[in-house]
């Protein structure tokens, strides 16, 4: 959800800018930083009030998109001064430059690199796990280039009829014969946090809704949380739960378990107070029987 926001990305990639010799526009790290917050849509559910509403209670969320009149600003000022086209491309040179860089290291540091990485992958892990610009699953998890097959949309969502996390997964375990299957969520989700608003938000609106039937689902757990905070937390984790869930529903996963004892399915959850991954300790055993009482695809 963080691509969604402007005001966001202009901050991170203008911090970026900071820390190198080839500076434009510092003021608009102290203009973003303030309209990042300003911008910043808090939950407030029991179940849904109003859709923007702002309590500051979940400092690291990303929220839904902010009022236009906000983000746009910026951006106005930049275009006022002729500097965006500029701007866009040192943006784009910036990536060039660092891949350069990297390819260097990595091939002075491990010679024959780049030639052992072009023979094929046989990754271990897939990684189902949100798009938020904040969570890089690899360098989280302190995973090499070659070790995770890697999934992400909004929210880590593993809706049977999207075609996509579907063919990853049919791929990642058919074919690549992954051990594990991750699925990874983060506290402060914008997908999340949308899906608790009252408020049409278009296409989203039927992806969103996922997260809408987890809550359904949980709601007399969920309505017992009095904390905002805790019960949205809460609900990231149930969120992450169900999609294990959803995982363990496929036909790939059940018939190569059972003949091969893998992959194993894990629910993980990311906090970015602390860097720290939890792991909710799914019991995929125990999900997988339970779910074979209806869903069985192993004959
Ligand atoms: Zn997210």
């Amino acid at each position: 959800m963080s691509s969604l926001r402007l005001g966001n990305s202009l901050l991170s990639t203008t911090r970026r800018h900071l820390t190198t010799s080839r500076i434009i526009r510092p003021t608009i790290l102290t203009k973003s930083s303030r309209l990042t917050r300003a911008a910043a849509v808090t939950f407030t559910p029991r179940y849904c009030s109003s859709s923007a509403s702002s309590s500051g209670s979940n400092k690291d969320s990303s929220p839904s998109p902010s009022p236009s009149s906000h983000k746009d600003s910026a951006w106005r000022k930049m275009a006022d001064d002729k500097q965006i086209p500029h701007y866009l491309k040192q943006d784009h040179d910036r990536v060039f430059d660092h891949n350069r860089a990297w390819a260097t290291a990595q091939e002075t540091r491990d010679p024959g690199y780049f030639a052992k990485l072009s023979e094929g992958q046989t990754p271990d892990y897939l990684w189902i796990g949100c798009s938020d610009s904040r969570i890089p699953a690899e360098q989280i998890a302190g995973l090499a280039p070659g070790e995770a097959f890697v999934h992400r949309n909004i929210a880590n969502l593993v809706p049977n009829n999207d075609l996509n996390v579907m063919a990853v997964l049919e791929y990642a375990v058919r074919h690549l014969h992954v051990k594990h299957i991750v699925v990874c969520g983060h506290y402060g989700c914008g997908g999340v946090k949308a899906a608790m608003t009252a408020k049409d938000l278009g296409i989203l609106n039927p992806w969103l809704r996922n997260i809408r039937d987890v809550y359904r689902l949980h709601e007399a757990e969920l309505d017992t949380i009095e904390d905002e905070t805790e019960r949205y937390n809460r609900l990231v984790e149930l969120n992450v739960v169900e999609q294990c869930r959803n995982v363990v529903k496929m036909a790939a996963v059940q018939q190569s378990y059972a003949e091969n004892t893998y992959p194993i399915v894990h629910g993980w959850v990311f906090g970015f107070h602390d860097g720290l991954l939890k792991d909710l300790n799914v019991d995929f055993e125990s999900m997988l029987a339970k779910i074979q009482k209806i869903y069985n695809l192993t004959d």
